[in-house]
C-alpha cells in the first residue's frame, strides 16, 4: 500500500493549486485524475475563449501569457501543462478515485483509498472534482438517444442539420450562436420567458441580433415533452408543438457528482445543494475531507470559476499544517 499524507481528486486548475500548495509546505501528497490533465477543460468546445484573462487564470504565481486578453483553450491546456512540467506536480493520470475506507480517528493512516490503480493509505482528502461531468437532465424520453448531447464540441458536422438547442445560459447561447454561423438550422428552446440574465453581456447582443434576422428560432416558455428520432416535442402554452430534429444540444447545466460526495461523506445543503463545508478552512463536515474548486457550489453554478477558487489550495494546506 502507498502511503501519502494527502490525496486530492481532481487534476483541474484547483486541484493542481491544491498540489502547488502542499509541495510548497512540504506535504506528501498525490493528485488523481481520472482522465488526461484539466480533463474538465480539454472537454470544453474546442473554439471556445475563457472569458477571465489570462492573469486571473495563474496559479502558482507562473505568469499566463497570451497574444488576446482571453486566452482560447488551446493555450490554456498549454499552460497547465506548463504549470505541471515546472512544478514537477506527482498526478496520477487515468487514475480514477473508486472509493474510501475509515481506518481509524487519528492521524495515522486515517483514511484508506481505492483507485482504479492502486491502494493508498493516506491522512487528508481533497475532492477538486468540479462539476462538469455530471450534466443536468431533462428527465424526458428520448434523452438517451444517441442524437441527444450534453457536451459541444465542434460544428462541422451539423452543416445543414436542424439543431435544437436546450437552455437559455451561457453554455446553450454559445453553441446556438456558433452552430447557426456555421450552416446548422437552429432552434432555440428555452423554459422561461427570456434568455438568461447571466448571459455574458458582450454576446447578448449577437444572440438577440441572430433571432431578430430569423438565423436563431426562438421558442420561449416552452416545456420539452419528448424527444423522438426525427423530432423534439414541447409544450407552449397549452399548445403541443413538434418540431423536426436531427440533433439535440441539451445545455441545461451541470453539478457536483453528489455519489462521490456521498463516498466521502459529505452532507448536501437541502435548499442551496452546496455540499457543507467551511468557507475559511473548506473542511467538510467529515474531519479529514475537504472541497476545494467549483465542487463547492449549490445549485448557482455560476457563481464559482476558477478565478475565485485559486485561494481554496492554501486555506485548505494552512489548515493541514496546523494539524501536523
Ligand atoms: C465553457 C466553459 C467556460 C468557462 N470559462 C471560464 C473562465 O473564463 N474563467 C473561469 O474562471 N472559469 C471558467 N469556467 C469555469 C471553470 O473553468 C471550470 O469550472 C474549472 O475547470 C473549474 O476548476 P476545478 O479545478 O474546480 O474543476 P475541474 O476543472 O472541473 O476539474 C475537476 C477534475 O476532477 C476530475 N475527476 C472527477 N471525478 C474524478 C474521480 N472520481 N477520480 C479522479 N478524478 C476525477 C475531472 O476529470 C476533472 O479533471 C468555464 C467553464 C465552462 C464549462
Amino acid at each position: 500500500m502507498n502511503h501519502v499524507e494527502l490525496l486530492i481528486i481532481g487534476s483541474g486548475p484547483i486541484g493542481l493549486c491544491c498540489g502547488i500548495a502542499a509541495q510548497e509546505e512540504g506535504i506528501s501528497y498525490k493528485i488523481l485524475e481520472k482522465g488526461c490533465l484539466v480533463n474538465s477543460i480539454y472537454n470544453f468546445p474546442e473554439e471556445m475563449t475563457f472569458f477571465s484573462s489570462a492573469n486571473n487564470l495563474e496559479i502558482g504565481n507562473l505568469p499566463f501569457n497570451t497574444l488576446s486578453r482571453r486566452p482560447t483553450k488551446q493555450e490554456a491546456l498549454e499552460y497547465y501543462r506548463r504549470v505541471v512540467e515546472h512544478f514537477n506536480l506527482k498526478i496520477g493520470l487515468y487514475e480514477t478515485f473508486m472509493s474510501v475506507q475509515y481506518a481509524n480517528d487519528t492521524l495515522k493512516n486515517k483514511f484508506q483509498v481505492i483507485t482504479s490503480k492502486e491502494l493508498y493509505s493516506c491522512n487528508f482528502i481533497i475532492n477538486a472534482t468540479g462539476f462538469y461531468d455530471t450534466p443536468v437532465l431533462i428527465n424526458v424520453s428520448g434523452e438517451e438517444l444517441p442524437k441527444v448531447k450534453h457536451y459541444y464540441s465542434s460544428a462541422h458536422h451539423l452543416f445543414r442539420q436542424k439543431v435544437a438547442v436546450i437552455g437559455a445560459s451561457n453554455s446553450a447561447i454559445d453553441v446556438a450562436l456558433e452552430v447557426a454561423r456555421k450552416g446548422a438550422e437552429i432552434s432555440l428552446i428555452i423554459r422561461g420567458k427570456a434568455i438568461s440574465d447571466t448571459v455574458k453581456y458582450w454576446i447578448r447582443p449577437d444572440v438577440e441580433n441572430r433571432i431578430a434576422e430569423g438565423k436563431i428560432t426562438v421558442y420561449y416558455e416552452a416545456d420539452i415533452v419528448e424527444i423522438t428520432n426525427h423530432q423534439v416535442v414541447f409544450k407552449q402554452k397549452n399548445k403541443t408543438i413538434s418540431i423536426e430534429n436531427d440533433f439535440v444540444y441539451a445545455m441545461t447545466g451541470y453539478q457536483p457528482n453528489t455519489k462521490l460526495l456521498d463516498k466521502l461523506q459529505v452532507k448536501i445543503d437541502s435548499s442551496t445543494k452546496a455540499p457543507h463545508h467551511n468557507p475559511i478552512t473548506m473542511e467538510s463536515n467529515t474531519p479529514g475531507i475537504y472541497l476545494a474548486g467549483v465542487v463547492c457550489v449549490g445549485k448557482n453554478t455560476q457563481e464559482l470559476f476558477i478565478e475565485n477558487t485559486r485561494e481554496h489550495g492554501t486555506q485548505i494546506i494552512s489548515h493541514i499544517k496546523q494539524q501536523l
